[in-house]
């Protein structure tokens, strides 16, 4: 489709052949591994740069233009490429879809067409191997080593971009590829330095290539860093995170565990406070007239999926918790046998048809040793809770710590339906754990039992 190729595009595959990205490297073939054009334009372009830097001096209003340049090209990346093109986050009029074509091929990042066919594929298989930058890896992979090293383009996911062949700014970008990369990348920022303050060379050193350099390595944070710095608010399954340094980075892109949850809301951060200036240029430009049609995902789906996170790291946590051995595998203890062991000195006190083993907690009880010691071998369910002191929730759970039985025919409640309801689904963890809830241990009453003593 294209005439001629894209800056750090991967070359075209020979069908007949194995491709080389799928053969071993050796010592005799490493250098066919390279994708050579690639690296003359992410590696070699930019450290010629670096060398130039230092006999060419910096002037104070290049580098602010270099700066500005910066701004803009990163921004015809994360708001053009990225949300309007790639994720079709808002609508664009014709002029700011060609101002974003423009600055966005100074970037030099390849075409919009075939940037955006990738991200799809990356958005669509993260982390597997159809992702054209899959964090799995390796940091460095899908920083740099996607583009450094050649890739067998079938083995890319396949995705849908006929809405881009359908729009004349993508299709003429893509044909006119290697002018707009040269224009934008390049020429401009040099006329505007020289025309302007007559600082030619600074403008092509530093307002071009290095500031390509930086543009460059920015937004390829957004593959690299932003799959493996940060928290997971919104799904843990897959590696995006969300990272204040990411976001500084890369224009706001680095809310990106948001991101690929709501790929298709104009923005990644959604909280006042945190820094996505992709997200306020595009509402500026709605504000001038120039966007519309800005996608948000309802808030209540965003709160869903952070309420399911949480969940699962509370799950999680309560797992690693003691929460005494489910009732329906202790064993069965006959009410005699309860009182005889508790006679020949063991320490064991039955609650709610529940026997616990409190022998080396006696000397522990807060209320004191005689008062935990009258309990022994009797039914101490109302004694425990109201009788003669209401305990409190931290006390039913340490209580379950202790448990050694349960008493044939429950005692003074229905020992057997509770442990059924212990037991249900309805009390239980997407992963089968109990879920002990404050105020429904078996020990606890459902009203605290008042009697002559408590009042
Ligand atoms: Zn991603
Ligand atoms: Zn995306």
């Amino acid at each position: 489709m294209s005439s001629k190729p894209d800056a750090s595009r991967p070359r075209a595959a020979d069908t007949k052949k194995v491709h080389i990205a799928d053969t071993q490297m050796t010592r005799q073939n490493w250098y066919k591994h390279v994708n050579w054009l690639n690296v003359t334009f992410i590696i070699g372009v930019p450290l010629a740069g670096c060398i130039q830097a230092f006999w060419v001096p910096l002037q104070l209003k290049t580098a602010i233009w270099a700066v500005i340049y910066y701004f803009f090209t990163g921004l015809g990346i994360t708001a053009g490429y990225h949300r309007l093109w790639a994720h079709c986050s808002y609508s664009a009029t014709l002029p700011l879809r060609i101002w974003l074509a423009l600055v966005g091929g100074g970037a030099v990042e390849g075409s919009i067409r075939w940037w955006a066919r990738d991200h799809r594929a990356h958005h669509r298989y993260t982390d597997t191997d159809k992702d054209p930058y899959s964090v799995r890896k390796g940091l460095l992979y899908s920083h740099l080593g996607w583009m450094v090293m050649k890739q067998n383009p079938k083995r890319i996911g396949r995705t849908d971009i006929t809405d881009l062949n359908e729009d004349p700014v993508v299709v003429w970008q893509h044909r006119n590829y290697i002018k707009v990369v040269l224009t934008m990348g390049l020429i401009v920022p040099m006329l505007v330095s020289g025309l302007g303050w007559g600082d030619w060379y600074g403008g092509f050193v530093y307002a071009g290539i290095l500031r390509i350099f930086f543009v460059q390595q920015a937004t390829f944070c957004v593959n690299s860093l932003a799959h493996w710095l940060g928290d997971q608010p919104f799904d843990d399954r897959n590696s995006p995170r969300d990272h204040i340094i990411t976001a500084l980075v890369t224009l706001g892109e680095g809310y990106h565990n948001f991101h690929h949850e709501f790929p298709s809301d104009y923005r990644n951060a959604i909280e006042w406070h945190q820094y996505d200036p992709t997200k306020w240029t595009i509402w500026t430009c709605k504000q001038l007239g120039l966007a519309y049609d800005l996608k948000q995902f309802r808030s209540n789906e965003i709160e869903k999926g952070r309420v399911q996170q949480l969940q699962k790291k509370i799950d999680q946590k309560r797992a690693k918790l003691d929460w005494g051995t489910p009732l329906d595998q202790l064993p069965v203890m006959e009410w005699d046998d309860y009182v005889e062991q508790t006679k020949n000195g063991r320490g064991l006190i039955s609650i709610a048809g529940v026997v616990h083993d409190v022998t080396d907690f006696i000397k522990d009880h807060p209320g004191g040793k005689a008062m935990i010691k009258s309990g022994l071998g009797k039914d101490a369910t109302a004694m425990f809770n109201g009788g003669v002191y209401y305990h409190s929730n931290g006390a039913h759970n340490l209580l379950s710590t202790m448990r050694v039985g349960v008493i044939r025919g429950g005692g003074e409640v229905e020992i057997w339906k509770r442990a059924q309801k212990e037991n249900s689904e309805y009390v239980r963890d997407e992963t089968g754990q109990r879920i002990i809830r404050a105020g429904q241990q078996v020990t606890k009453m459902p009203e605290p039992i008042p009697t002559a003593d408590a009042a």
